[in-house]
């Protein structure tokens, strides 16, 4: 029996992307696109299906890219959240609700989730001592700090996972831990938390995924087996951070839940919203039901550094919660690379979605198609410009739309695209076509079935590879003449693949399959998986359409020079960048003299390009001093600004004249110089310490 007939309802999720950034085609094809392709399969078979996502809002991830764009953490969820569900609409992931975890319902259900765990003891109380950057008076959770792994020694791990290794780790497992706020290394300072007794859990955690064996990705099975192996620690499910869920108890003011507590939580409240709106029953979806057999299949599409979030600790909160049903399957997907290298949001190595839709606007199934024929379902694969050129040519225009084109020319061109016999019946005639489709579809419902959906969409390939092999065969330009009755069969054959061919396609090229559907003049919503097609005596088709365009090599090149220069400007602030210099003592610099001064008088060294002559009052006395500034700043424009000066700098003679000291100034890798001013106005000579 198939494996999706033993559920009467199914509940698929997608990994919830942080709102902290746009999307790129990594996430696309991690996560979104196979869960897509799953859910419109499922829905194509009549099912029961609820697909749920939404923005991930909270975490340090949130608040570190607010500091870094000078804005409030409330902004930069608003911007993201909606750039990344438009990039989702357009690209046609058909989520039944896209909600946001800074949602009221779900901050109620993640503390209500708490409550209940903590009101039945499940959560070991401690004091422990935990990493707090001295300068910004905070304490360090998560993405506040990196270090060194101590399981791959990959050195950017964070406080919270190795997303190398996808271990999950606690700060004070970092080798040289570092603030991200400070960049210095942080001192601990006692504090309390609340922690999941993960190893508490670890038999139960053993025999649960252990039946998993042979169902579940060998890659996802691995991981969560050599992490049992290597045994379970409590984990903390609350943090010291000021933006997030308030953790529900009065001796817990100013902490926040764990954002991997809250997330999954969110797959649950989406639900819980969608139910709302729609007038149904959230708890069919999500809770174990009196009969086992009328559970929901619970999915999770996540990438592979999810794993440990999804297999581990959501199981465990679920299984302590005691009410929720657990998760059928994780199809977990490794990673994509782009051109030989990581995709990397840092070094801007990506392709994102919002300017693909920029760039190729229209073009969205093209580029569902080439994710599709190399997802990285059970290792790394490579996303590359000369590939996606490749494959919409030689494939989605020469093989798929090339076949469909043929087939409705011939139809308009012979028969005015009237669909007619005189016997008054339409039916595809030719047994073996009859049977290799027949093939094709049990292939097809197997390999979908299996997350296997590289696979799926060869055979769907095929369907058309099949289509034009027949019509070469039977030649109906030819036998119009000769025998037109024989000329209108294989034409009329050829239609009904076309509409299964469409019908197919629904869930890997949406937009591709309702194009298909136009031409044929045909209801797309009646269409159900492996149903027969019928047309009546005298339909009539709509004229024929392009499905796709040739890509050509001017195109692909400018995509391909557009990363090499984003790579080149990545590299070139990073490589001119001054190696930090030796430590010196503080005694070395105390030795030193600066203060704050204004610039009473400027003017040109004659005979040179860059020196300027200043006159400062340095608070103790006016003094002259020559700064090799010209290039950057006009003499009049500098008049009455406040600089830093070293004022105990041996004096110099430059150009006949002598210089007393010297002004601070920033100088960045392409050169530029900057002052170094006093943010508020200061008394001359205030001293620079
Ligand atoms: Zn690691």
């Amino acid at each position: 029996m198939s494996q999706l007939n033993k559920f009467k309802r199914h509940t698929v999720t997608s990994a919830l992307p942080y709102a902290n950034g746009p999307l790129h085609i990594g996430h696309l094809a991690g996560a979104y696109l196979p869960a897509d392709i799953f859910v419109r399969y499922l829905r194509l078979k009549k099912k029961d299906v609820v697909y749920i996502c939404g923005s991930d809002e909270h975490g340090a991830a949130i608040t570190i890219k607010a500091k870094k764009e000078g804005t409030t953490p409330q902004a930069i969820i608003d911007k993201y959240h909606n750039q990344i569900k438009d990039s989702f609409e357009e690209f046609g992931i058909a989520f039944d609700i896209y909600h946001r975890t800074s949602s009221p319902i779900h901050h109620d259900l993640s503390q209500e989730f708490f409550l209940n765990l903590y009101e039945k003891d499940e959560f070991i109380e401690k004091y422990s001592e935990q990493y707090f950057d001295e300068d910004y008076g905070q304490f360090l959770a998560d993405r506040y700090i990196t270090g060194t792994c101590p399981n791959c020694g990959y050195e950017h791990a964070y406080g919270d996972q190795c997303e190398n290794c996808g271990t999950s780790l606690n700060p004070t497992d970092l080798i040289n831990p570092i603030s991200t706020l400070s960049g210095k290394a942080p001192i601990l300072r006692p504090t309390k938390h609340w922690y999941l007794p993960l190893d508490k859990y670890q038999p139960w955690l053993e025999s649960w995924i252990d039946k998993k064996e042979g169902e579940w990705k060998v890659n996802v099975f691995g991981q969560c087996r050599s992490w049992l192996k290597s045994g379970l620690q409590p984990r903390s499910m609350t943090r010291d951070l000021d933006w997030g869920i308030d953790v529900p108890l009065d001796e817990a003011k100013g902490k926040k839940l764990y954002v991997w507590m809250d997330a999954p939580i969110g797959y649950i409240s989406a639900t819980k919203q969608w139910a709302i709106d729609n007038g149904k029953d959230w708890k069919a979806y999500w809770k174990k039901q009196k009969n086992e057999e009328d559970n929901s299949c619970l999915i999770h599409f996540i990438g592979k550094d999810n794993i440990v979030f999804h297999c581990i600790i959501f199981p465990s909160i679920l299984h302590a919660h005691g009410e929720y049903i657990l998760p059928q399957n994780v199809p977990a997907n490794e990673f994509l690379n782009l051109e030989g290298e990581k995709l990397s949001t840092s070094r801007n190595h990506a392709v994102w979605l919002h300017e693909y839709l920029e760039e190729f606007p229209g073009k969205q199934d093209e580029l569902r198609y080439v994710l599709t024929s190399i997802l990285p379902e059970t290792s790394d694969s490579e996303f590359t410009w000369k590939d996606y050129q490749a494959r919409v040519n030689n494939e989605l225009v020469a093989i798929l739309g090339n076949y469909v084109n043929r087939v409705m020319i011939l139809m308009h061109k012979f028969y005015d695209g009237k669909v007619e016999t005189e016997s008054g019946e339409i039916k595809l005639t030719d047994n073996l076509l009859n049977a290799q489709l027949g093939e094709f579809y049990t292939e097809l419902d197997q390999n979908l079935e299996n997350y296997k959906f590289r696979q799926a969409l060869q055979n769907v390939m095929d369907i058309a590879r099949l289509g034009n092999k027949y019509l070469t065969d039977k030649e109906p330009w030819k036998t119009i003449k000769t025998n037109p009755d024989d000329a209108k069969e294989a034409l009329h054959n050829c239609l009904f693949l076309i509409a299964h061919l469409a019908t197919c396609l629904q869930p890997f090229l949406p937009g591709t399959a309702t194009k298909i559907f136009g031409m044929l003049n045909y209801n797309l919503s009646g269409v159900s998986f492996g149903d027969a097609i019928k047309f009546e005596n005298g339909h009539q088709l709509n004229p024929a359409a392009l499905l796709f365009e040739k890509v050509e090599d001017e195109v692909i090149e400018k995509q391909v020079q557009k990363l090499l220069d984003k790579k080149q400007a990545a590299a070139v602030t990073k490589q001119t960048l001054v190696a930090a210099k030796e430590n010196i003592s503080f005694e070395s610099f105390a030795a030193m003299d600066i203060r704050t001064g204004t610039i009473l008088a400027a003017e040109k060294v004659a005979k040179t390009k860059k020196l300027l002559k200043l006159t400062i009052d340095t608070g103790i006395d006016e003094r002259t001093v020559v700064s090799g500034i010209a290039e950057y700043y006009e003499p009049e424009a500098i008049i009455g600004k406040q600089v830093s000066i070293l004022v105990n700098l041996e004096p110099r003679e430059i150009k006949g004249i002598l210089s007393q000291g010297m002004i601070l100034m920033a100088e960045d890798s392409e050169g530029k110089l900057c002052f170094v001013s006093p943010v508020d106005a200061l008394h001359n000579g205030s001293v620079v310490r």
